[in-house]
This record gives structure tokens, C-alpha cells and sequence, in this order.
């Protein structure tokens, strides 16, 4: 049997084994404060065998672990044992099995999303490593809207919901507009499987400042500087089950805006719900309450910012959701159609 990372997205490093009892630890690889839930491991030759494998921290949701078999299509193990463990029995024909800490959204179903809707994306920049960054633009409109995802490598759900506002813009286009989208911003720690929160010396979205340091920022402040954008989102997930990191929220930013935060939850309430995740105002965070500070020079701070902005946003989207909310691949893509559909609604006001 073979305990590995070697994969688009891997992080896992092997401590021991006993029996059928198997300890891991996951990578800080680069992130300086103790945060980093992120895990996702492969297991090959296991077939036929019942196992428990046992992070050393309790990084492991309430639904165990997510499974795959292609790293596109995830859904949940149903097998926590406690909040750092999950076993799994492994069919008579189930060679190789990915697990991890969360439904994945990796390079490979991006890749796999643009090719169905026939969307080209082009490289926007390259990455501090070498790699091409993909991006690209749908519609047609005079009104530039941006949209985001990943400034923070280790959080998927925000591209499930992406890639529901996408599929939702193409079937049902929002009158006058175009998008300018950068599907994973953090290309090179999502690609290699870190971290990428409180990235040493700052993360992705802590660039948004002169001289800023990631390529992909800067294509994106290269992209808004000679337009006006009229929407900017960028889609999140908050910490491990923490407070309300089992809620979907936004994260709202200067005091003098508020209004159309809530004009903009109001709708988004209505939209979403049923065969989306739901979402509820209350769990929004303020700005300059706790970690929320208008100072940082985040994605959201810097549109919020600008006057030629209508509304911009960090809507942070739960791993797992709650027993009558929970999260699927399927829930978090509809949320996304539903975010389209609200972003319709207010354009419309
Ligand atoms: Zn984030």
C-alpha cells in the first residue's frame, strides 16, 4: 500500500502505521501562522481493507473526508470518527482513492468546466514558479465586472460557486456586461497543494498594495486600471469550524457603504435556498469588526475603493455547511447560479 502527494493538489506528510491505524500530519509549506487545515492524500493498493487514518490536529469536518476517484468529482465519506479521524473501507476494486479535507476544486475540473462551456482562456501572467495563469472574458456589455477566486490556495467551495456563476452568466447573461474572470489566482499553491493562507511574507490577498509582489495581482490591478468596473467579487472560504465558518457571509467593508451591502444581501436571501446553499444577512461580518479591517489591502478593499465601483465583495463560502444546510458539489455550483441571479436582480435596481 502507497500513502502519497504525489498529485495536482497533494498535501500529506506519512508518520507511521499500526495495523490498520494510519497517522498523518499535514504541510505548513510556507504559511506562518498555525491555521493550516489543508490536507489531501492518495491511498493506492488498499483495496478490500477497512483503514482509520488520524490527523495530528483536528482537521477533519463533520462528514469525514471528501473522496475522489478523478480529482473532479468529490462527495463526502460520511465516516468522521472524531474531529481528527475518518476511516474508510475501500471496495474489492478500488485501487486508488484521493482524500481531503474538503470538496477540491482543482486545476483539472477548471479545465474540464472551460472545455464543456467551450470557453478559451488565455494566460493572463505567469506565476513567480513559471506556470501560465489562465484567465478569460465572456459577454459582451459595456459594464466590466471581475470575478475571482483562490487568493487563498486551500479554499475550494469558493470555486464551486464560481463556476455556478459562470454556467448561470452563459445560460442567462446579465444585460450589458462582460466578465473578466481569474478562476484561481494563488495558480502555484493551489497547483502544488498549500496552504496559501498567511503566506510568508503576506498572501494573495494581502497584495493589493504598491509594489505588490504576485504577478496574478498585479494582472488583475493592470486589468481595472484603464476601465470601469462596475462589480468585482472574489470568492472565499472562511477557517475550519470556527464561529461562523459554517455559514455562507459576506464580508463587508467600509461603514459609509453599507446600504448596499444590504441591498445587495437582501436579494441574494431571496435567490439563494432550496437546491442552493442558504444564506442568511445576519452572518455577515462588519467592517473593522474582528479580523475585518478596512485597512487591509485586500482584494474587496481595494474595488470597494474605487468610485467607478458599484459593489464589491468577498463572499466566503463553508466547507461543510450544517446538518439542514450541508454543503455538496452540486449545493455550492447552485449558490453560484443563485449569485448570478441576485447580481442580475441589483443591476436591475
Ligand atoms: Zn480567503
Amino acid at each position: 500500500m502507497k500513502i502519497h502527494a504525489n498529485f495536482e493538489c497533494g498535501n500529506i506528510q506519512f508518520i507511521n502505521q499500526d495495523g490498520n491505524e494510519i497517522f498523518l500530519t499535514n504541510e505548513m509549506r510556507g504559511t506562518i501562522r498555525d491555521s493550516a487545515y489543508y490536507w489531501a492524500f492518495c491511498v493506492e493498493g488498499a483495496a478490500g481493507k477497512t483503514l482509520n487514518f488520524h490527523l495530528d490536529r483536528e482537521w477533519v469536518g463533520p462528514y469525514g473526508a471528501a473522496v475522489s476517484h478523478d480529482l473532479i468529482n468529490w462527495h463526502w465519506s460520511e465516516s468522521s470518527l472524531d474531529g481528527a479521524s475518518f476511516s474508510y473501507t475501500f471496495a474489492p476494486d478500488e485501487d486508488r482513492v484521493y482524500f481531503a479535507h474538503d470538496l477540491l476544486y482543482t486545476p483539472s475540473r477548471l479545465c474540464s468546466l472551460l472545455n464543456e462551456l467551450k470557453i478559451t482562456p488565455f494566460t493572463v501572467c505567469r506565476t513567480l514558479r513559471g506556470r501560465d495563469v489562465p484567465a478569460f472574458k465572456i459577454g459582451n456589455g459595456s459594464k466590466n465586472i471581475i470575478l475571482s477566486s483562490r487568493h487563498h490556495a486551500c479554499e475550494s467551495p469558493g470555486s464551486y460557486v464560481l463556476e455556478g456563476m459562470i454556467r448561470e452568466y452563459i445560460k442567462n447573461p446579465i444585460p450589458d456586461t462582460n466578465l473578466f474572470v481569474l478562476p484561481i489566482v494563488d495558480f502555484d499553491g493551489v497547483t502544488e497543494g498549500e496552504q496559501g493562507k498567511d503566506r510568508d511574507p503576506h498572501d494573495h490577498n494581502r497584495d493589493y498594495i504598491e509594489g505588490n509582489i504576485y504577478p496574478e495581482v498585479g494582472a488583475i490591478i493592470d486589468y481595472a486600471s484603464d476601465k470601469e468596473i462596475t462589480y468585482a467579487v472574489d470568492f472565499h472560504s472562511p477557517s475550519h469550524r470556527v464561529g461562523r465558518s459554517n455559514r455562507i457571509f459576506v464580508v463587508r467593508k467600509f461603514p459609509e457603504l453599507q446600504e448596499r451591502f444590504d441591498t445587495f444581501g437582501k436579494l441574494l436571501e431571496k435567490r439563494c435556498g432550496g437546491e442552493a446553499m442558504t444564506y442568511d444577512m445576519k452572518y455577515d461580518v462588519y467592517p473593522n469588526v474582528s479580523w475585518n479591517k478596512d485597512t487591509t489591502p485586500t482584494f474587496s478593499t481595494y474595488f470597494n475603493k474605487r468610485p467607478d465601483c458599484k459593489l464589491a465583495l468577498t463572499l466566503e463560502v463553508t466547507h461543510y455547511g450544517t446538518d439542514d444546510n450541508k454543503v455538496t458539489a452540486e449545493r455550492l455550483v447552485n449558490t453560484g447560479r443563485a449569485f448570478c441571479r441576485a447580481l442580475d436582480d441589483y443591476s436591475k435596481m
